[in-house]
Formats: C-alpha cells, structure tokens, sequence
C-alpha cells in the first residue's frame, strides 16, 4: 500500500474515532442541554461516515469502494440538518414542527438515489478508478442528485452560520468566543469540499470526511473548554427578556450597557441605539426621568403614554467586580399601578361615607385641617354648615328604613350639587352632614345654606310610587382664620355650628340659623 494512503486512512481513522468519542462525550455530558440531541447525532453519523471512508482507502477494487461508499452514504446525507438543528436549538430558535420532516427528506432520497443508482446513473453519472494514483481512488461523475445534495448541504451549513452570526451581537465576548469556535467548525468542512470539487486536493482525494473530523473537534473544544452547551448564558438572556420589569444597566460612568424590552414601555428613548451612549444623552428629552435616575434614590415614578398612567418604583442596585469595587449598577422599574391604584381604592373605602358618597366624618376632619392649615397660612375666612334632616324618624316609621336611606342620600346629593369644588362636605352623623366653604364669609354661606334648605323643600323623591318631602335645619358659622396655628379651631366652628343648627330646631327647622346673629341677641 502506497505510503501517502496511510496517512489518508489514519487520518480516517483518527477522525472517526474522534467523532465516536464525541459522541459517547455529549451523551454522557450534554445529552439534555439545547443542541445536545442533535451533537450526538451529528457526531454519530460523524462517525460513521469517517470510519467508512477510511475503509474506502483500504480498498483494492472499485466493487468493495463502492460498498464503503454506499455505507458513508448512511451518515453522510443527515449531517449537515443535525448541525443545523444543533445550531437552531442552541440559539434557541424555536423550529416548527413540520420543519423536521421537509428537512429529513433530502437526506432519504439522497440515501435512496445513492443506494440505486446502478439502476439509474441519477447520482453518478459514472463511476471508474482513477489510473493516475499510487492507490485505488474512484473519479466519480456527479449526477443531478449528486448536486441537490451537494447545494443542500451547503445551503445547511451556510445557514448555521447565519444563525450563529446573528446571536453573535447579542452575546457577551465571553460566549462569543464559543460562537466563533462552532462558526470556525463549521467553515473547515466547507474548505475541505471546496478543495475536493475544484480538484485542489491531492490525488482527488476526498477531505470532507477529514475536515469534518477536525470540524467535529472544533465543536468538540469549544463543547469542553467554553462550555458550548452551558445553558446559562441562553437562559439568563431569555430570563433577562421575559422579566416583566423594565431593566437598564449602567456603568461607571453612566454608559447604557444593556437593557432589556420591558423597559421600553417606561421609556421608547432607551432601545437598542442608546447602547454605548450615556443616559444623560439618551434621556435629554425625558428631563424628570434623567434626574430620578441620577438621584439614585428610590421612588415612584408616574408615566403617562396615550392617557394610561402607569406607576413605577425605581430601584438601583450596584454591579461589583470580584474585588467588590462598584463597576456599575443595575436599575429596575417595577410597575407599581396595580398596588396604587388599590391604595387609592382603600383610601378612598376608608374616607367615603358608602351610603351617601360624602367624606365620613374622620376623612372631613383631616381633609378640613389640611384646607385650614394652608389657610393659616395666609389668612382667609372660613365658614362651617351643619345641617340636619327634619323630623326624620317619622320618614323612616312611614316608609320604612330602606326609604329612609334613599332620602339621605338624595339629600346629599341636592347639598353637593348647590356646592363649589373648594368647599368639602361630610356625613357627620345619621341623617346630619356638615360642610366647610373655605375662603368664605359668613353672608354668603348663609346664602349657600338657604339655596340648599330651598331645594329641599322644593323638591321630592318618589319611592315605590309615593312623593316623599323632606325639609331640614341649618346652622352656620364663620370665622377669620388667623396665622396663630389654632389647633382647636375646627373643633370650635364644628361646634358653633352645631349650636346655630340646635337653635334652627328650636325655631321651627326648615331654616337657617347663623351662630354669631344667635349671639347677636
Ligand atoms: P329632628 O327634626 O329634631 O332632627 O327630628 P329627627 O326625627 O330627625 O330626629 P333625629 O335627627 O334625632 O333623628 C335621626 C334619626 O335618623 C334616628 C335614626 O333612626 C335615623 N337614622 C340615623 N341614621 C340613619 C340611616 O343611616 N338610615 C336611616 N334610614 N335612618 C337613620
Ligand atoms: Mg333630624
Ligand atoms: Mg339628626
């Protein structure tokens, strides 16, 4: 045997059992991880395809080479949809279900056409042994199949490395270097046939089957020493994707180094132009966010898109190196709307009167200390009205407590409407509610009172088909709130009120009683 062969089917040999061992490797190690399934396939079909042409080489007559090349053809064919699949599944490419069997079926008439092509010369066009070698080596003519087959592999190949090349930018260098290693693994079979088809390799010796072995030991060493199957880096991105809150890192010097989708709907500046530039430069439009961020302090923050409001709470937490220096910081914004918006809702359960949709008498009283307390400020007038349904007992003994309520809260409802926004108005009791009229002397909230004591007793509510009328008592009173801080002042009015509306009782009700005409006489 020619000395040159030798080194061909070593170099088989070697190949093969390096795709064998790969195999056995990935089944052991990484049969689980994403393009693991189909690294044990490829290099199983590696494997035999490597072993049989190395077998080929040992060949005397061109019946036993064509045998070993039949038995190349088993592995051959699906190799190239294997890296494929292992490509598409390790970048996490979700593939359809039909894709598979489109896939598989060049490979079976490939294998088919190869396998009868005595019968058809549609793979072959001839095959004969060449005469011009040291060894037995067949020149073989391809037919059209042996061309579907040739681009379909390439068109295969070309694809993994496309879709490797475009996880590419997304990656970290780290997990880089392991995309380059497969790419590198991928381009070398590419070489070794370009070698073979324009005739370049020596004796016409085909080194796809080599090539591919060192293809595989590429895969191989980026499978081992970069971990090419480790899931985390595909998992954190996808992690990082789907979190509902809009995440920004930053560096040091307030770079924008990644960010993730969600935080687009917090603000559209922050996509994927903005990586590489300072927030400070992304964010010149968006002035409150800037500075919130630069604050570092954690707070809510409210944006507005299309009249929706959404609450955010931002949170920064700092990035280390292993020598715990502060190399950056991660900023979070969780959308904080529903939470909100439910403290609105209990606040708004707790200072609601449920009945008649006025402040309960403790919501009043804080609400009122507020207005006085920014009056005391400035001084201003401030007037109280208390009033009081008339004979009300007698409503709910003729119809019923449940007409009684519809009467209060129908009352309410005429006081509210005879009302301005600045004045506040609560339940202070039963069938008695009391009002506050900020920045009002006491001739126009007697006014105010007479026009609410008027609709009254002009008006009626119908309840199961009887015409119910209603009168009631007022009392009021006004005071100068002076810049002193009297914290009993409310108390004082609150009570003043209530006195001028005893004495509206006391004359009759259905009328107006002003506390300091009372003490007038
Ligand atoms: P006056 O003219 O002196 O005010 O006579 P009045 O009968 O209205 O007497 P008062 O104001 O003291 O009575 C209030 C009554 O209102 C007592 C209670 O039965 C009734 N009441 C208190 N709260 C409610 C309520 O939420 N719903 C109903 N239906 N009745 C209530
Ligand atoms: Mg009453
Ligand atoms: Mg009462």
């Amino acid at each position: 045997m020619a000395q040159e062969v030798l080194v061909y089917i070593l170099l088989g040999i070697f190949g093969g059992m390096l795709s064998l061992f790969l195999c056995v490797y990935a089944i052991l190690k990484i049969k689980y991880a994403p393009g693991g399934k189909y690294y044990i396939l490829a290099t199983f079909m590696s494997a035999i395809f490597t072993f049989a042409y190395a077998l080929e080489l040992t060949s005397t007559s061109i019946e036993e080479i064509k045998f070993w090349l039949r038995m190349e053809y088993i592995g051959l064919p699906f190799i190239p949809v294997f890296i494929l699949f292992m490509c598409m599944e390790y970048v996490g490419f979700k593939q359809p279900r039909w894709l598979p069997y489109v896939m598989y079926t060049i490979p079976i008439i490939t294998i088919t056409m190869h396998f009868t092509n005595e019968f058809h010369h549609l793979y072959y066009k001839s095959m004969m042994l060449r005469s011009d070698t040291p060894f037995p080596i067949i020149l073989l003519e391809g037919g059209p199949f042996f061309y579907i087959h040739s681009i379909y592999l390439y068109i295969c190949i070309i694809l993994s490395i496309l879709i490797l090349l475009i996880q590419l930018r997304k990656l970290t260098l780290r997990f880089r270097l392991q995309i380059l290693m497969m790419v590198a693994g991928l381009i070398i079979p590419i070489v070794g046939s370009v070698f073979y088809l324009t005739g370049l390799s020596p004796y016409g010796v085909d080194l796809g089957p080599v090539s591919m072995s060192i293809s595989f030991l590429f895969h191989g060493a980026a499978l081992i020493s970069f971990q090419m199957f480790n899931v985390a880096p595909i998992a954190r991105d996808k992690v990082f994707e789907s979190l509902k809150e809009g995440v920004v890192v930053l560096n040091q010097s307030n770079i924008i180094v990644d960010y993730n989708q969600a935080i687009l709907q917090v603000t559209p500046f922050l996509n994927a132009k903005a990586i590489g530039k300072s927030i400070i430069e992304v964010l010149h439009h968006d002035q409150k966010l800037k500075d919130l961020i630069l604050s570092e302090e954690e707070v809510d923050f409210t944006s507005s898109k299309d009249d929706k409001v959404t609450y955010y709470h931002i949170s920064f937490s700092p990035v280390l190196s292993k020598t715990n220096e502060q190399i950056g910081q991660i900023i979070t914004f969780v959308d904080v709307t529903a939470r909100v918006q439910m403290q609105e809702q209990l606040q708004k359960l707790a200072s609601i009167d449920g009945l008649t949709q006025v402040y309960n008498r403790t919501f009043f009283v804080k609400e009122v200390e507020q207005t006085v307390a920014d009056y005391q400020k400035v001084g201003g007038n401030v007037s109280f009205i208390m009033f009081d349904i008339d004979h009300f007992k007698s409503i709910n003994d003729t119809y019923g407590h449940e007409a009684g309520d519809i009467v209060i809260t129908y009352v309410a409802q005429i006081a509210k409407e005879c009302l301005r926004e600045t004045d506040i108005i609560g339940r202070y009791g039963g069938e008695e509610f009391i009002i506050c009229l900020p920045n009002t002397h006491l001739p126009h909230s007697n006014q105010i009172a007479e026009a609410i004591r008027m609709k009254i007793e002009n008006s009626y509510i119908v309840i199961n088909k009887k015409e119910i009328h209603v009168t009631s008592s007022f009392g009021v009173t006004s005071k100068i709130v002076e810049w002193n801080g009297d914290v009993h002042l409310i108390s004082e009015l609150m009570r003043q009120a209530d006195e001028a509306l005893y004495e509206a009782k006391k004359n009759g009700r259905n009328c107006v009683e002003c506390f300091s005409s009372r003490a007038a006489m």
